[in-house]
């Protein structure tokens, strides 16, 4: 494929035409897909291809959208994975047993969950600690001399916006490795290694796709000749939590409408979290674009273009309340994930459980590219009984 010849090109445009060109052999203006798996040698036992030798780690879409996110990241280089979950746990084994992982806590619950077992497991010390306060946070990573900061910005369900440039010079003093899970902002809103941190990672099942059918998760690095990125190359290489072709091609056409859904679904969502602050039903909406968030401040230094498409809610009452909140909407569809061009909203406790400490009243929701109005009317007609009830 020709690649664009203006390298200055925008991510939207960037994005449009998938980080590739018209194929010069064809003229086809989308990569085809490859189902093979494995590639011939000639007589003398060369590789017809040097690039083509065994499709788990030779596949060109794949390396096509890795090429675009590294770019977009402003970073080196990338990999991309079968999940958003295989990308964290490739990233978190290359701690070994007697080394400490500092992770942020109140983040996505498969993380905090995943990392808990993973770090029983193997010997390795696990530190969850609050990233709000980032002054805090950075005396405990002092304290622990950790071997990897793990932190989520936004974080899911509570959109937290920890300080990443404070905490990656701070983590750096240490020779800690910083990863930031971006997934609520995406590369357009927010580009952690241009901030200090040296791994992004994503879960691409939710915007980077968009469309709620494809897993893949994605993590990009800012310096290829790091211990960091010579573990994860490896690691992607060996272990094999690779994309198949086929998810690969859908991630790559949901890539190209990512700057115009975003651009949506920011503008929706901001309009949804100001109408719900001021509806008498919710008691506090957590939203970084709102100046009532406490992370306000800190999403307007680090992020860019919007404060992103995920918020949650604090309806007033029980979590009988929230849950039937959940249960009066209708264009909303109640469903878990986010990112998607369909709005969702969850009721985060019916899936964590009264251990994780999630407010029972909170309902998270995830803004697609519906029309902001009928959104507000759908979440105004499922709020407006409970202002109603004696
Ligand atoms: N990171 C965040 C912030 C998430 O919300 C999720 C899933 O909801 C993941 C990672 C895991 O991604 P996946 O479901 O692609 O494994």
């Amino acid at each position: 494929m020709h690649t664009p010849r203006n390298a200055k090109l925008s991510p939207a445009s960037r994005l449009a035409h998938g980080g590739g060109g018209i194929d010069p052999a064809t003229g086809a203006v989308v990569p085809p897909i490859s189902t093979a798996t494995t590639f011939a040698r000639d007589e003398a036992y060369r590789l017809t291809s040097p690039t083509h030798l065994y499709s788990r780690d030779d596949n060109d879409l794949t390396r096509q959208i890795e090429a675009l996110i590294a770019d977009l990241e402003g970073g080196a280089e990338a990999r991309l994975f079968a999940s958003g979950m295989a990308a964290i746990a490739a990233t978190a084994r290359m701690v070994k047993p007697g080394q400490t992982i500092l992770m942020q806590s109140g983040i996505y619950w498969g993380t905090t969950l995943w990392m808990r077992k993973h770090c029983q497991h193997m010997g390795i010390a696990l530190i969850e600690a609050n990233a709000a306060d980032g002054t805090r946070f950075c005396e405990t990573l002092r304290e622990c001399g950790p071997a990897l900061v793990f932190l989520e910005v936004p974080s899911n369900p509570f959109l937290e916006v920890a300080d990443v440039r404070a905490i990656s010079e701070a983590a750096h003093d240490c020779d800690a490795v910083v990863a930031v899970d971006a997934t609520a902002a995406t590369p357009l809103l927010m580009r952690p290694l241009e901030l200090g941190a040296d791994l992004v990672v994503h879960s691409a099942t939710k915007a980077l796709n968009g469309h709620s059918d494809v897993l893949a998760g994605i993590v990009s690095c800012r310096d290829a000749d790091s211990d960091a990125w010579r573990f994860l190359r490896e690691e992607r290489h060996d272990a094999g939590a690779v994309l198949s072709s086929f998810d690969a091609y859908l991630l790559l056409r949901g890539l190209r409408t990512l700057s115009l859904r975003m651009e949506r679904m920011c503008a929706n969502a901001q309009a949804v979290a100001t109408a719900l602050e001021a509806h008498p039903a919710i008691e506090t909406v957590l939203y970084p674009g709102l100046v009532s968030h406490a992370a306000h401040e800190a999403a307007r230094r680090q992020m860019n273009g919007g404060f992103g498409y995920m918020m949650s809610v604090l309806v007033k009452g029980t979590a009988a309340d929230a849950l039937a909140v959940a249960g009066r909407l209708s264009l909303i569809k109640r469903a878990t994930s986010l990112g998607g061009v369909e709005s969702l909203v969850e009721h985060r406790y019916t899936i964590e459980g009264e251990a994780s400490g999630i407010p029972v009243n909170l309902l998270r929701l995830s803004i697609g590219i519906e029309s902001a109005e009928d959104l507000i009317a759908d979440l105004t007609a499922a709020l407006d009984p409970l202002i109603h009830r004696a």
